[in-house]
């Protein structure tokens, strides 16, 4: 339950019923009115004519291209990449409810921390932009941009700066108002020295802020000049140096460049994946805007899910050493767990994005990029340079090295690369397929992820449920004369039981407000589609539905006895409990089939 259970119900309720949907998503979407509905282009998959639709009078959003669906917590959680807590929080802060926590405590003081460390963050990313482009201290950086190729257009867009030569611009001008200093060593701008004294910590450093999807700046990565301009200069530390993970930062959750590429992903299909935030901005400029980094880690399960939100073709461009191709190995796996399935260029010989970029040009790139073989492909291909094939030794190493990352994929796909792999190696399919069965008994492959359809459920069930969450009159009816134990289905029979003790307590059933209630994504879609049912009801229609819901349960009682009563005409029976086993049975079938 987590964070869930961290606010009280009151705030969360009191929060739902405050935020408006409509005025929330239209900050991120154009809606446009649609009936009593509103649509747009659904963010969260590729699409020409609009299927996502929001509904003011139920607060509630819902794709019908992908089935992403929920209420105005959940539109938060997925376009932001917010926890729930996250999205409670943002939507209080801005509706002015009052956080409290379960227990009654008043949690605004780490609300308020995490606002401050973030205005910090953003003055003085601001002030290391003026740095860059004032006058004569960023000079030098300025001008060692320009020469590899970055120009006005990225500095402005990726907010790029420089930090002085100097042991106290950012603690001098940060630091001298009440806990200035304090706020500036929790987000690692300044460090503590021996003496106690703090100063900055990027000194003599390109600066580029790291910015989460909503545009607020969470840390900063630090770059030193080329070599050429230190030359004569003591040593200056890493190349790289980046923020260390704080209230607002963690590096596992922030993908360089989406805020700028969500646009462009979205209209390219795919995004591409590089290491380091030059190759994003060498991209950039060459015109390719659909490029996002990590900062410095291997692929997060977390940066899967804040780029399955924009498309679900990620496309793996890393460096061409070593190093970079087993970097795309990891890659694959953290994808393919996530359900994704990236592809995987990689530059020829050894050039960097940076380099090749620069050499080929945007538009070639680009066209190679939408070109790039699947993962499995890719790996077939690499091995099969990498091990002299012509030998028995050099076929099982090769094997052993592609197969792994084949018994991840589903069996059609699986299928379409042994034979791409017995071909090259000239063995036997049955062979490649032997060697990869044992594997996949050993691993966890193919865990699917259970989708609830519409058609999983029986009709009247669902029907039933659809009446009950549309209409009061239905629900106050259905609460009193159905059972919920005339339900098959688990989940439906909770969400009746939610239904009916709500409004046997007097209270409103929302269906925003019972999304809350369900965990499951599989579950918080279907209630978010039921959001869009056309409700049709009139009182005979419910009551020919909650009859027939329990005839199916008479069926299925008469089906075990059936069962019963055959198996007990096998053993030795007695024959009184027989025959009242058997008149029930027919009383009960009779009743079933009657209309
Ligand atoms: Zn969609």
């Amino acid at each position: 339950m987590g964070s869930k259970r961290y606010y009280s119900q009151g705030v969360i309720d009191e929060v739902r019923d405050k935020a408006d949907i409509v005025q929330v998503i239209s900050e991120y979407l154009t809606l446009r009115p649609a009936g009593q509905n509103f649509k747009a282009l659904c963010p969260f998959h590729k699409e020409k004519t609009p299927s996502f639709m929001v509904n003011p009078s139920r607060q509630m959003f819902r794709c019908f291209g992908c089935g992403e669906g929920g209420n105005v917590f959940t539109f938060l959680m997925k376009i932001d990449g917010l926890t729930f807590g996250q999205a409670v929080r943002a939507l209080a802060t801005r509706y002015g409810v009052p956080l409290r926590t379960e227990d009654g405590e008043k949690i605004d003081e780490t609300a308020r921390l995490r606002q401050a460390l973030l205005d910090l963050n953003r003055k003085v990313a601001a002030h290391f932009q003026r740095n860059l482009i004032d006058g004569e201290v960023g000079s030098l950086a300025l001008e060692y941009l320009k020469e590899r190729g970055v120009g006005d257009d990225a500095i402005r867009t990726f907010g790029i700066g420089y930090a002085k030569e100097s042991w106290d611009d950012v603690c001098g001008k940060f630091g001298k108002k009440g806990s200035g200093l304090e706020l500036l060593e929790t987000v690692g701008l300044a460090s503590k020295g021996k003496q106690g004294s703090s100063y900055d910590r990027f000194r003599g450093r390109i600066i580029f802020p790291i910015v989460d999807v909503a545009g607020n700046v969470r840390g900063f990565g630090g770059r030193v000049l080329s070599s050429a301009h230190l030359e004569g200069e003591k040593d200056r530390g890493a190349k790289y140096l980046n923020s260390p993970e704080s209230l607002v930062y963690h590096k596992g959750r922030t993908l360089y460049g989406l805020h700028q590429a969500r646009d462009a992903v979205r209209s390219e299909g795919f995004v591409v994946l590089v290491e380091g935030y030059m190759d994003v901005i060498a991209l950039f400029e060459a015109g390719i805007r659909n490029v996002v980094a990590t900062c410095g880690t291997a692929l997060t399960p977390q940066q899967c899910g804040l780029i399955k939100r924009y498309t679900e073709r990620p496309v793996v461009f890393f460096d061409a050493d070593r190093a970079g191709t087993s970097a795309s190995l990891r890659s694959f796996d953290v994808f393919s767990r996530e359900g994704l399935r990236p592809r995987v260029f990689k530059a020829p010989g050894e050039d960097d994005p940076d380099d090749y970029v620069k050499r080929v040009g945007g538009e070639k790139l680009l066209e190679a990029l939408r070109q790039a073989p699947a993962f499995p492909e890719f790996l077939i291909k690499e091995t099969l340079r990498e091990f002299d094939v012509g030998t028995v030794d050099g076929k099982l190493s090769a094997l052993k090295e592609v197969l792994p990352s084949l018994s991840r994929l589903t069996l059609v796909e699986s299928n379409h690369y042994v034979r791409m792999l017995a071909d090259e190696l000239s063995v036997d399919q049955e062979i490649v397929f032997a060697e990869l069965h044992k594997l996949s008994g050993r691993s966890k492959v193919g865990e699917e992820i259970q989708v609830l359809k519409e058609r999983q459920f029986i009709a009247e069930e669902r029907d039933l449920v659809r009446m009950i969450v549309t209409h009061n009159e239905a629900l106050r009816t259905a609460s009193e004369s159905v059972e919920p134990s005339l339900i098959t289905s688990d989940f439906l029979r909770e969400l009746v039981e939610c239904c009916f003790s709500a409004c046997r307590s007097g209270k409103e059933v929302t269906l925003s407000g019972l999304l809350d209630k369900f965990e499951g994504d599989s579950e918080r879609s279907f209630i978010a589609q039921l959001a869009f049912c056309e409700s049709v009801i009139d009182g005979s229609g419910f009551s020919r539905l909650v009859d027939k819901l329990r005839r199916n349960a008479l069926a299925r009682r008469a089906n075990e006895m059936h069962k019963e009563y055959l198996s007990s005409l096998k053993g030795e029976g007695d024959m009184v409990g027989e025959s009242e086993l058997e008149r029930e049975f027919v009383e009960m079938k009779r009743s079933a089939v009657a209309d």
